[in-house]
């Protein structure tokens, strides 16, 4: 494993306080021309970032625990995507697939197939967003078993288009007041092992679910299970283990497609390619965005080849899908995620964050506040859910205040979670240590100062 050279220097440096004029006065001149539906968890506006930091307008430097969401996995400007993606689009910015079809897709298409989980033959498509790969794994599903129902879990998330509303479990602020919403989605209890004792036993949590879905549904009119093998968004929820597996073998048994939602957690963040790797689950149809291209927006869907080609030609595709620039700054992110071994250094990653945060954790009860209920998660894919000191009782105030504190003290740290009370940490692979140490001790102070 080699470490990343940076450009930047990897420093916080703060020379106003956050947001400063120069962004503030971009947030003015946003609330008249951007629709105030889409919000911003760090609102200063960047002009720079690299490695672990991101410059903004003012000249602040701050400490990115978040990634632009599990995205800037390789850094937000790795030099090879940068220049993967400058040759490209001096040699052409897009055809079309659909109708002069190019290389890059071809080899990312042959790259996916060869690291998603399981050695079968496999066929991929390539696609924009994380929802638009959940969509069309869907279609996928339907077509090849010709059912209709679609199975989804509490806590999960898959995307804001309608299909993907209906599969995400939270209202607000995801689907309220936005349906009516896609029919035949059906909603099974996920494995919480904090807040579901039964759920401690993996087996036993899916046993549950296959029940329901048993009596429910019926397996001869269920296409798909989709499950995100981490959750994200619903609170970065990691099943007990066993059940996965026990899911996947089911769904086997009854031809139901398994549909391993890796949007949040592939290529490399959970210390493995992917989730599923963990647990040697081997889902059907691997649904991929985030962290898939250094920052450019590409998606996919690789699956059993018996599954994808029972799709009729001209059934799956789109104007954008598999852009040439997004497929050479995938073919370059994926080659820096190898050269450098970036699933070793999640998992170094993820012992620094756990180290300090079960550091934080002690000293907080040893003052007589323990308000960290749960610390966990795998790689550099980990989160500290905040509770009433003493109780489990979810506590988003102290989430929402702790964010702010790091933030006013330039740390970028995301909340997330159904009860809104978890900080979850998803640093680039591409940060250092030190700087990765600072972030940490600062939320260490926000936490005890709330
Ligand atoms: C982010 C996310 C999506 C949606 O991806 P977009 O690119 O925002 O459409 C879907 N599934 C999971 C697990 C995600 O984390």
């Amino acid at each position: 494993m080699t470490t990343m050279a940076h450009r930047l220097p990897q420093k916080r440096h703060l020379v106003t306080e956050l947001p400063g004029p120069r962004s503030s006065s971009l947030t003015v001149r946003r609330r008249a021309a951007v629709a105030p539906a889409v919000g911003s968890a760090a609102p200063v506006y960047a002009v720079d970032a690299d490695g672990g930091v991101v410059i903004d307008v003012d000249g602040n430097s701050l400490i990115d625990l978040g990634s632009g969401i599990a995205v800037t996995t390789v850094g937000a400007s790795n030099p090879a995507v940068a220049d993967a993606v400058a040759a490209q689009a001096h040699q052409f910015t897009h055809t079309c697939f659909m109708v002069t079809p190019y290389e890059g897709y071809v080899a990312v298409a042959e790259k996916l197939n060869e690291l998603t989980p399981g050695d079968h033959e496999k066929r991929t498509v390539l696609f924009n967003s994380g929802a638009e790969a959940v969509e069309n794994a869907v279609k996928i599903a339907r077509l090849a078993t010709g059912r209709d129902a679609v199975v989804a879990f509490d806590h999960a998330y898959h995307g804001r288009t309608n299909l993907t509303m209906a599969l995400t479990a939270k209202t607000m602020p995801y689907k309220h007041n936005f349906g009516p919403f896609a029919p035949e989605v059906y909603r099974m209890p996920m494995s919480y092992p904090y807040r579901d004792p039964l759920a401690a036993d993996g087996v036993a949590a899916a046993d549950r679910a296959i029940s329901m879905m048993d009596k429910q549904i019926s397996a001869d009119s269920l296409a798909a299970v989709i499950v995100e093998p981490i959750q994200g968004e619903g609170g970065f929820i990691v099943p007990a283990p066993g059940f996965l597996p026990t899911l996947a073998q089911w769904c086997r048994a009854n031809r139901v497609v398994f549909i391993a939602d890796e949007v949040q957690s592939g290529f490399c963040r959970t210390g493995d390619w992917f989730a599923c790797d963990h647990e040697g689950v081997i889902p059907d149809l691997v649904t991929m965005a985030k962290g898939i291209a250094g920052g450019m927006p590409l998606s996919a869907v690789t699956g059993r080849a018996e599954l994808m080609d029972a799709v009729h030609p001209g059934g799956l595709g789109g104007t954008y899908g598999g852009n040439p620039v997004a497929c050479a700054a995938a073919l370059a992110a994926i080659d820096q995620m190898t050269t450098l071994d970036l699933p070793a250094r999640a998992r170094q990653i993820g012992e620094l964050i756990l180290s300090s945060l079960s550091a934080t954790a002690a000293s907080l009860a040893n003052d007589g506040r323990d308000v960290i209920g749960d610390i966990r998660g795998r790689g550099a894919m980990v989160a500290v859910e905040l509770v009433r000191p003493g109780t489990t009782e979810p506590d988003p105030e102290l989430a929402k205040a702790a964010a702010a504190h790091a933030f006013s003290r330039g740390v970028i740290v995301l909340t997330c979670g159904t009860f809104g009370n978890i900080l979850r940490l998803l640093p680039p692979l591409a940060i250092d240590d030190e700087l990765l140490r600072e972030g940490l001790d600062i939320i260490g102070e926000a936490l005890a100062a709330d």
